[in-house]
């Protein structure tokens, strides 16, 4: 495990509060190829190595947490993030998480770059299920085309 992700590991404060889950649960397997194949479509991309990795204007909201918010951990990091419904060409890492979440009622993994490892952000899962249904990713870690 790479030591800058050593601060994540320390609690973080919501700065929303979430009292209901999205209304309709996101299936999340979008993995292949053919994802980012169609030019028409903007795309979100690792801003270290420019690999797609989301499309633009699959944000989502959840519950009452904005698309975009920001949120601080105990040591001072502010991390700015957006939400979208889903990722691909990314590496899901660690074990499911549910302490220290910014979205209660669900767990969070590590969202990393499948091409260069750039942290992007933290995928998400409600606490009894394993699928992933939205991600978290930072905005200084991605950019837009
Ligand atoms: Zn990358």
């Amino acid at each position: 495990m790479n030591p800058q992700f050593s601060s994540y590991h320390s609690p973080c404060f919501p700065l929303y509060l979430l009292r209901k889950r999205p209304s309709k649960p996101i299936h999340q397997k979008n993995t292949s190829k053919e994802e980012t194949g169609n030019p028409e479509k903007k795309m979100y991309r690792c801003r270290a190595c420019s690999n797609a990795i989301a499309h633009v204007g699959d944000e989502i909201t959840v519950g009452d947490i904005p698309v975009e918010s920001m949120h601080i951990n105990p040591n001072g990091y502010i991390h700015e993030i957006f939400t979208v419904r889903s990722a691909f060409q990314v590496i899901i890492t660690g074990q499911p998480v549910p302490a220290d979440s910014w979205f209660p009622g669900y767990k969070w993994r590590f969202c990393l770059c499948a091409q260069c490892g750039h942290h992007l952000g933290w995928s998400y899962q409600p606490y009894q299920e394993e699928t992933i249904v939205f991600f978290g990713l930072r905005r200084g870690s991605v950019k837009e085309d």
